[in-house]
Formats: C-alpha cells, sequence, structure tokens
C-alpha cells in the first residue's frame, strides 16, 4: 500500500495506538511511526517490544516534525497534552484524536490547535478489555467502523486521513459530534454503564453465595465482566466528558426498565414476548451487517493500568 503521510506521531502507547502503529507498519502506510508516552515505564516497554519505529522522551520531540499526530490519551487527559504540544506542530501538520467522546475533545483540544494546522477529531469503534503498550494488534480496526468528525478541516486533510483509517481495515464515516456522541451513549457507553452496574450488583450478592456468582457465570453475567474490565480511567473521563447524551439514554433505559419489571410483576407474559422478539430482530440486522463479532484478542497479554 502507498506511504500517506512521512511521519505519524502517536501521543499515548495504549490499546489503541499501539494497535495503529502496528497497522500502519505492517501496511507501509507512513515512513515513520513514532511515539511518545507520559510514563518511563510504558515508553521502556514499547521499545522493547518496538512498538513504533522510535519512542521519544519528549512530546516535543515527538510532535516535531510529524505530518500527523494522533491524541490517544484518556479523553480527560487530552487538553492538557494539547496546550503542551501546540508550539512544537509543524505548519500544515494535521490534529488527530481517537477519543471516545468528540464533543468534548473537540472543546478542549481545537483551542490550542494554531492556525495552518488541520484538527480532525476521529473515533474508532473497536477496542478490547485490555490496555496498555502489549495490548495493541494490527487486525484491531478491520471492519470496523471509525468516524471522522472533519469540522472545517482542509478537504485532502480529510481524504488523507480517510485513506490511513481505510488503509487500516477500517470502513470510514463523517458525521457531527453531538450526532457521534448520541450515538455511542446508545451503542457503547450507557452498555458499559450498565455491566459496570451488574457485576456490581453481583459482587455484593456474592458476598452472600460465596462463589456462585463466579462458578455459574457462563450464562451471560460472563460478558458483562468481560466488559466491566474495561480500563477504569478511560471509561471515569467518557462519562465525564458524554454526560447530556448517556443521561438522556440512561433515562430512557430507565423507563424501559421499569416497564418491564411492571410486565413481570403483573404477569404479562404479551408484553414480555413482543418486546424480547423486537430485540431478537435486533441482533439478526447486526448478524446481517457483519458487526457481531467480538474483537479478536489474538494472544496479547494485558497490561492494566488505572
Ligand atoms: P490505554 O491502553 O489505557 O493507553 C492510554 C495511554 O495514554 C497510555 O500510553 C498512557 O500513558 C497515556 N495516558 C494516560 N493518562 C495520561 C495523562 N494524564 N497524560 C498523558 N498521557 C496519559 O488506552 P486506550 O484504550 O488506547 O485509549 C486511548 C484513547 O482511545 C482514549 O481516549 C479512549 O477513549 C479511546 N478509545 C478506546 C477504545 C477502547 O476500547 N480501549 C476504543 C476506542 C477509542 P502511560 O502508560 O504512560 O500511563
Amino acid at each position: 500500500m502507498a506511504v500517506i503521510y512521512d511521519r505519524v506521531a502517536l501521543i499515548g502507547l495504549g490499546l489503541i495506538a499501539g494497535s495503529m502503529s502496528l497497522a500502519m507498519r505492517r501496511d507501509g502506510l507512513a515512513k515513520e511511526v513514532v511515539g511518545f508516552a507520559r510514563s518511563a515505564e510504558t515508553r521502556a516497554t514499547a521499545r522493547e517490544i518496538g512498538l513504533v519505529d522510535k519512542v521519544c522522551d519528549t512530546l516535543a520531540e515527538a510532535v516535531e516534525g510529524a505530518d500527523l499526530v494522533v491524541l490517544a490519551v484518556p479523553v480527560g487527559a487530552m487538553e492538557a497534552v494539547a496546550e503542551e504540544m501546540a508550539p512544537f506542530l509543524k505548519p500544515g501538520a494535521t490534529v488527530s484524536d481517537v477519543g471516545s467522546v468528540k464533543g468534548a475533545v473537540i472543546a478542549a483540544v481545537g483551542p490550542h490547535i494554531p492556525g495552518g494546522v488541520d484538527f480532525i477529531p476521529a473515533h474508532p469503534l473497536a477496542g478490547t478489555e485490555h490496555s496498555g503498550p502489549r495490548s495493541g494488534f494490527a487486525e484491531l480496526f478491520e471492519n470496523r467502523w471509525t468516524i471522522l468528525v472533519p469540522n472545517d478541516a482542509a478537504p485532502d486533510a480529510v481524504a488523507k486521513l480517510r485513506a490511513l483509517w481505510d488503509g487500516m481495515g477500517a470502513n470510514v464515516d463523517e458525521m457531527d459530534a453531538d450526532h457521534h456522541d448520541l450515538v455511542l451513549a446508545v451503542t457503547s457507553h450507557t452498555p458499559h454503564l450498565i455491566a459496570y452496574t451488574m457485576v456490581g450488583v453481583a459482587d455484593d450478592l456474592r458476598r452472600v453465595t460465596d462463589s456462585e456468582v463466579i462458578k455459574y457465570s457462563a450464562a451471560g453475567f460472563r460478558d458483562f465482566t468481560r466488559i466491566a474490565a474495561s480500563d477504569p480511567t478511560m471509561w471515569r473521563d467518557v462519562f465525564l466528558n458524554n454526560k447530556d447524551a448517556t443521561l438522556e439514554i440512561l433515562g430512557r433505559f430507565t423507563e424501559e426498565l421499569f416497564a418491564l419489571q411492571r410486565a413481570i410483576r403483573t404477569g404479562d407474559g404479551d408484553h414480555l414476548h413482543a418486546y424480547f422478539t423486537r430485540t431478537r430482530a435486533i441482533r439478526r440486522g447486526i448478524i446481517e451487517a457483519g458487526q457481531d463479532t467480538a474483537a479478536p484478542n489474538f494472544g496479547r497479554a494485558s497490561e492494566k493500568k488505572s
């Protein structure tokens, strides 16, 4: 595949940045991929496993001369990183991010981006419950959607970023930030909150039933525990920064839950059956769209951080 950028700088070296680096280097999408992480420990691991072509010891060193800079840190950390790196950005460069929330990231990062630099927020809808520099794998984005929020960025800069994500195997779409945040509140953020809650409830119960919660976890609960193992820092930042949309969807969820609760209490089997028939059809639609398989975790070790 053709080289799209000469030098790409990845800021943060966790699951998403690591997967981007492995995919870009596998397919020759950039001449050079450099990276920076805040902790010496992560930088040392990245060097040891050859995660990027070069691990930089400072943010400035990583950003200088880069044609594309991708912020791959938790949403709540993006503003400070953007402010610190701004003076070192190359004129004509593109800055992007991979944050799970778009409105708050645009508000936090946008004001720090100097004139002559394009800011094109992005969000790959791909991930696992693992995090850290050892958790990435090149196939993470294959047949997954990446959403770009181009705002008023130059069309040729948007086309290049599109080509990069396309080259990494993703399907690329564009939408505005508010729409993104609402869609993700429905499809990802609220489901994660429900999983965290369910696992918390079961953990409370476990104190009563001892190990039964784990022993009999095959039916449904195991999937909740996988989701609820996702990185606490990342998800704290998602909820704090997508507050309105998440609260809106949680409100609707609570209403539906009460309706189902009432149907159970009153023995309204027709209501339950009709509801489950509708939701089953949604699942079939997801399978038909080819979005049903969980992202494979090609055996990479998890490196949890809080
Ligand atoms: P990750 O594996 O936990 O890696 C996060 C990286 O950010 C690490 O290199 C960490 O550095 C660095 N970092 C953390 N806090 C920082 C701070 N305060 N200042 C500077 N650097 C900091 O995370 P990830 O899963 O790749 O997520 C990165 C971004 O992608 C997040 O914005 C997340 O919302 C988004 N995203 C995640 C997923 C997913 O499923 N995981 C999917 C789509 C998008 P150290 O290791 O040195 O601490």
